[in-house]
C-alpha cells in the first residue's frame, strides 16, 4: 500500500496540545492494526534542541540512535509506544545546512538555490525518509508552531506540494485550534479558529479535520458552526476538552470515531477491533484516589515543569503500577545552596536528582545528596544525579570535600568524576557526547539487578563525563556497588550503596525507556522504596497494564 501521511498543523495559540493531540492519533491508528511513525518539523533554525536551554525548549529527548530532539518525541514514543530514529525530528537549520552543504560542493550546478524549490524539496526528501527507515504505513507530521508564523510558512508550502504529489487519498490535513472562552458573556468563541483556518487557506491548505481544543466541554451548535464557516463535514469537527490525564486523549478521540474518519478519508479499513479494556482501567486507576507518595525534585530548571518531563512523566507511570498519586516537591538547587528550601526536601519520601549540565546548583544538588545518604531516604540520580551522589560518598570516603567532577572544578585533587577520553579536544557542543543506546551488564543480585530481572540492558545516555575508575576500588571498599557497568567493564552505568534502603545512580536516562503501561523498572523499584520508607500502602505486585 502507498504510504498515508497525516499532517497536524496548529492555530490560534501555541501550547494547545498539539503533540498530544498527534500522539493520540497514532495510538488510536496504531490500535486499528496499522504500522504508525510520528514526525515533528521544528520551524527554529538550531540544528537540534541539544544546545538549546531548558528555559527556552523544555527536556530534550534522546532516542535509541542518539538523536536529541523535541520532548513532543517523548509523547509519541510514550502514547503509541514505538522506537522512533532521527529522521523524525526535523529543524529548519538542519534543512538549510544540508542544502548550503550541496550547494557549496556544486551539486546544483550553478543554479540559483531557492526557497521553493530547493528548501521544500529537502524538507519534502525528509519527510519520505520516515516511512523509509521505520516501515511505518501511516506517517503523522506534525509543524511545530503556529499557522501565520513566518519560520514555519516552507513547512507548510512543503505540506501543500505533496497534497499533489501524492494524491489526495494518501494525504490529510488536521488543524488543531484553541476556543477561547470569554468570562462575561460565559461562552465559547470559535472566530479565532475560523480566522486560523483562513490563514491556512490562504497558503494553499483546507484542513479535513480541525480539532478544538478547549478547557469547558463544547456543544454542538459550536462544532456544527466551526464546520460550516471552515468548510469541513459535521463529524470532522473534534472537540478536545483539557484533562489533567494525559492518557485519556485517545480514550477521547476514540470517542468521537476521529481515527475512523480519517480512515476512511485516506481510504483505508480497521484491520482490527481496538482492545482499550487495559488502557482504560489504567486511566480509572489514575483517576481513583490513592494515597499520596511525595517525591522531591532537584534541578535548576524546576520554575519549568517542561524541562524534566520525561522524569516527571517515568515517576508518574511508577507511582499508577504501584496504585500511589504522585505528590512533586520541585526544589531549586540554588535554594538548597542558600539554606533555603529544606523543608520542602524534609517533606519528601524520595528525592530524584536529574540530568543536567553546567555548574549553578551543584552544590545543592550534592547537599540534596548527603541528605538522602545520611537520612537514609531513597534517592534516584539520573545521570548527573549519579555523577553528583559520587562526589558526596567520595567527600565522605576521603575525607575531603575537595572532591568534584571535572566538569565544576578542572583542578581538582580528587577528581571522581572526570571527561571520558574520546571528548578530550571535542569543540563543537552539539550532538557530539556520548548518545544513544549502550548495554550495561547487570551485576546479580544488586538492587539494579533485582529490579531490572536480567542480566544486560540497554538504556540512553547523553553525557561527556563519566565515573573515574582511578577510585573504583577505595569507593567498593567503603561499600558502593557498581551494579551495572558496559560489557567491557570500562564504563561503570549504575552506582549504588550497599547500606542504605535504595541510593542509586545511573550513568544514563532509564526516564526516556518508560511507558504509561509500563513503567520502567528502576523507578518502579524506587517509588516502591519510598513507599516503604514512609509506610505508605502501595500495590504489590505492582498492577500491571500492558496486556
Ligand atoms: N553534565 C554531565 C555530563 O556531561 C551529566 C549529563 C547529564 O546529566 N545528561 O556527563
Amino acid at each position: 500500500m502507498a504510504t498515508k501521511y497525516i499532517f497536524f498543523t496548529g492555530g490560534v495559540v501555541s501550547s494547545v496540545g498539539k503533540g498530544v493531540t498527534a500522539a493520540a492519533f497514532g495510538k488510536v491508528l496504531k490500535e486499528r492494526g496499522f504500522r504508525v511513525a510520528v514526525q515533528k518539523l521544528d520551524p527554529y533554525i538550531n540544528v537540534d534542541p541539544g544546545t538549546m536551554s531548558p528555559y527556552q525548549h523544555g527536556e530534550v529527548y534522546v532516542l535509541d540512535d542518539g538523536a536529541e530532539t523535541d520532548l513532543d518525541l517523548g509523547h509519541y514514543e510514550r502514547f503509541i509506544d514505538i522506537r522512533l530514529n532521527r529522521v523524525c525530528n526535523v529543524t529548519t537549520g538542519q534543512v538549510y545546512a544540508e542544502v548550503i552543504g550541496k550547494e557549496r560542493r556544486g551539486d546544483f550546478l550553478g543554479g540559483t538555490i531557492q526557497v521553493i524549490p530547493h528548501i521544500t524539496n529537502e524538507i519534502k526528501r525528509r519527510i519520505s525518509l520516515v516511512a523509509k527507515t521505520t516501515g511505518a504505513e501511516i506517517v503523522l507530521v506534525e509543524v511545530g508552531g503556529t499557522v501565520g508564523d513566518i519560520e514555519s510558512l516552507p513547512f507548510l508550502e512543503s505540506l501543500r506540494q505533496l497534497r499533489s504529489d501524492l494524491g489526495r487519498d494518501n494525504t490529510a490535513y488536521v488543524h488543531v485550534t484553541w476556543l477561547p472562552y470569554i468570562g462575561a458573556t460565559e461562552e465559547l468563541k470559535t472566530k479565532p479558529t475560523q480566522h486560523s483556518v483562513h490563514e491556512l487557506r490562504s497558503i494553499g491548505i483546507s484542513p479535513d479535520m480541525i480539532v478544538a481544543r478547549s478547557d469547558t466541554p463544547v456543544e454542538e451548535d459550536l462544532t456544527d458552526k466551526i464546520a460550516l464557516f471552515c468548510d469541513v463535514e459535521k463529524r470532522a469537527v473534534i472537540p478536545m476538552v483539557t484533562t489533567p490525564v494525559l492518557a485519556e486523549v485517545p480514550l477521547m478521540l476514540e470517542e468521537t470515531h476521529a481515527g475512523e474518519y480519517l480512515l476512511e478519508r485516506l481510504h483505508l479499513e480497521s484491520r482490527k477491533q481496538p482492545d482499550w479494556s487495559a488502557w482504560k482501567r489504567m486511566v480509572e486507576e489514575t483517576r481513583k484516589d490513592k494515597p499520596e507518595v511525595t517525591i522531591a525534585l532537584v534541578g535548576k530548571y524546576v520554575e519549568l515543569h517542561d524541562a524534566y518531563m520525561s522524569v516527571r512523566e517515568a515517576l508518574k507511570h511508577a507511582s499508577l503500577a504501584l496504585g500511589v498519586s504522585l505528590h512533586m516537591n520541585w526544589i531549586l538547587s540554588t535554594d538548597l545552596e542558600k539554606g533555603k528550601c529544606m523543608d520542602l526536601l524534609e517533606e519528601a519520601d524520595g528525592v530524584v536528582i536529574p540530568g543536567g549540565f553546567g555548574s549553578r546548583g551543584i552544590e545543592g544538588k550534592i547537599n540534596a545528596a548527603h541528605y538522602a545518604r545520611t537520612n537514609r531516604v531513597p534517592y534516584l540520580g539520573l545521570c548527573l544525579g549519579m555523577q553528583l551522589m559520587v562526589v558526596e560518598f567520595g567527600r565522605e570516603i576521603l575525607g575531603t570535600d575537595k572532591v568534584n567532577s571535572t566538569e565544576f572544578d578542572q583542578t581538582t585533587p580528587n577528581p571522581v568524576i572526570a571527561l571520558m577520553p574520546e571528548q578530550e579536544g571535542v569543540i563543537d557542543m552539539g550532538g557530539t557526547m556520548r548518545l544513544g543506546l549502550y548495554p550495561c551488564v547487570l551485576q546479580p543480585g544488586t538492587i539494579a539487578a533485582n529490579a531490572y530481572k536480567t542480566d544486560e540492558v540497554q538504556e540512553r545516555h547523553r553525557h561527556r563525563f563519566e565515573f573515574n575508575n582511578h577510585y573504583r576500588q577505595v569507593y567498593a571498599e567503603h561499600g558502593m556497588i557498581f551494579s551495572g557497568q558496559s560489557p567491557d567493564g570500562r564504563l561503570v552505568e549504575i552506582a549504588e550503596l550497599k547500606d542504605h534502603p535504595f541510593m542509586l545512580g545511573t550513568q544514563f536516562h532509564p526516564e526516556f525507556l518508560s511507558r504509561p503501561n509500563r513503567p520502567h523498572p528502576l523507578f518502579v523499584a524506587f517509588v516502591r522504596a519510598a513507599c516503604e520508607k514512609a509506610g505508605i500502602p502501595f500495590q504489590d505486585p505492582p498492577f500491571d497494564f500492558d496486556e
